[in-house]
């Protein structure tokens, strides 16, 4: 599988981040449902954005773009995204990018000019048929040439592969058999992808070896363009289809509006962590509606998520102390009806509502014989096995998560403090916890501690 990564020249946004979180979704899903899963994601980390912004911070493109990738697996990491297998840099594949366009080159697919190598749309008979462009309109008037990385549908014109040097490149080039310069952003995907998923490039270079990828994906914006050149050039170098299935998940507006800086709906995940929430609910909120349908982000949905992931692992906790003698034979119904709604409906392009409406319809079954003292550990058993087994896909319970040193240490000397009867000491380090996320609630058993959202 290989979904298109982050341009590191900023922090990435929630935008971005929905559709890395569809993309871990799908791989998550796909691995519960038995499949080994290669994910290869690339870092574009030399483009026409990296390049200028780095030039505006006065930086060598290698430190502005180590920069933005440090961050980048920041926020990979605190949304619970599973790493790739492979995260490939643009920049440590020039090799392979050079060898795709000689290989062009020589199929007389790509020309020379004066100011790069040029892909020529109209000799790829299937070029437009991915992004679904009017093809006959398309051999009627194109020949116009683009050498920027990003350009409209209405402006379809043969793309650049490199670029030659130019001195608005500043000290960012390559001298290679192609001459001095720098890889348009297409054909860094299609040689990254080359490489770590087709076997193209194991032997030096032999398009015997190529195997279709299973699974591309990305945001819908990058349907064209860049899938579209994708295709034409892995596919006019080797002469075999680049990939069998083609994921978009459609953007992420906020407020009913595309996010933009110029209308101050622009967010990254460290300006909503900044609020207080806590990434679990960004992750649900994020997750929580189709991927092939437009998301609208408000503060109203990720308050509602915030209420949401507390109760799912509120639930779970509970389920640990259910203790009724006797088992009831419809908790194993309830289980099962649920368990196959869920798998059927993230079978069906993962539908994700009316799976996580199975989930909510157990746990309010659930709850209700928990209230009323009914449930047995038994059958709390088979209700956690399944919530374990959806939190494989949702990954939004803390309970495993192991607490801090620091945390431990509260938590400790509460107890003793509580066990001398030192009650102003142990409120005192009661009301820390809770700065922390944890809330003590004291039990006859001694006290017992929750994380909350
Ligand atoms: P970029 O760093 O611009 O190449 O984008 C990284 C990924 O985020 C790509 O798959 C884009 O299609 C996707 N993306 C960009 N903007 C949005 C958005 N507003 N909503 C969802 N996905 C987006
Ligand atoms: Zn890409």
């Amino acid at each position: 599988m290989y979904a298109c990564g982050p341009t590191v020249y900023n922090f990435v946004h929630i935008g971005n981040l929905r559709t890395f979180l569809f993309e871990d979704v799908l791989r998550r899903w796909l691995k519960f449902r038995g499949f080994k899963v290669k994910l290869v994601k690339n870092l574009t980390d030399v483009d026409d954005k990296t390049i200028r912004d780095s030039q505006k911070e006065r930086l060598s493109l290698k430190d502005f773009t180590e920069k933005y990738t440090v961050e980048f697996f920041k926020d990979v990491d605190s949304l619970r995204l599973e790493r790739a297998d492979v995260y490939p840099k643009a920049t440590e594949h020039i090799k392979e990018m050079v060898v795709m366009t000689q290989c062009l080159l020589k199929k007389g697919l790509v020309y020379k000019t004066s100011d790069g190598i040029y892909f020529s749309i109209s000799k790829f008979k299937k070029y437009g048929e991915l992004a679904h462009l009017d093809l006959a309109g398309l051999q009627a008037g194109s020949s116009g040439r683009v050498l920027a990385d990003e350009y409209e549908k209405e402006n379809v014109a043969d793309f650049a592969l490199w670029k030659f040097w130019d001195v608005k490149d500043g000290d960012v080039f390559w001298e290679t058999e192609l001459g001095k310069g720098r890889p348009g952003w297409h054909i860094e995907c299609s040689a990254m992808s080359a490489k770590h998923l087709t076997g193209l490039f194991e032997d030096g270079f032999d398009r015997k070896k190529f195997k279709t990828i299973d699974i591309h994906t990305g945001g819908i914006d990058l349907l064209f363009p860049h899938h579209q050149d994708e295709v034409a050039q892995t596919e006019g170098c080797v002469g075999k289809k680049f990939a069998k299935y083609w994921l978009h998940a459609e953007h992420l507006l906020v407020d009913g509006k595309k996010m933009s800086k110029s209308l101050g709906n622009f967010y990254t995940l460290r300006d909503i962590l900044a609020k207080g929430y806590n990434p679990l609910a960004v992750r649900y909120v994020l997750l929580s509606s189709h991927y092939r349908q437009k998301m609208n982000f408000t503060f109203e949905a990720l308050d509602g998520a915030v209420v949401v992931v507390q109760r799912l692992n509120d639930f779970v906790l509970r389920l640990k102390e259910a203790h009724a003698e006797l088992s009831l034979p419809k908790v194993e119904k309830l289980v099962a009806k649920a368990k196959k709604k869920f798998d059927k409906s993230m079978d069906d392009d993962l539908e994700i509502s009316p799976a996580l409406a199975a989930v909510f319809d157990l746990m309010n079954s659930i709850n209700k014989l928990l209230d009323a003292h009914k449930l047995s550990r038994d059958d709390a058993q088979k209700v956690l096995h399944f919530m374990h087994d959806v939190d494989k896909v949702l990954a939004v319970l803390q309970e495993d998560a192991p607490l801090s040193p620091e945390l431990e240490r509260l938590l400790a000397e509460r107890e003793s403090a509580r066990s001398l009867k030192n009650f102003a000491r142990a409120d005192e380090l009661r009301d820390e916890l809770r700065k922390h996320g944890i809330v003590v609630e004291d039990t006859s058993h001694g006290q017992r501690w929750k994380r909350v959202l």
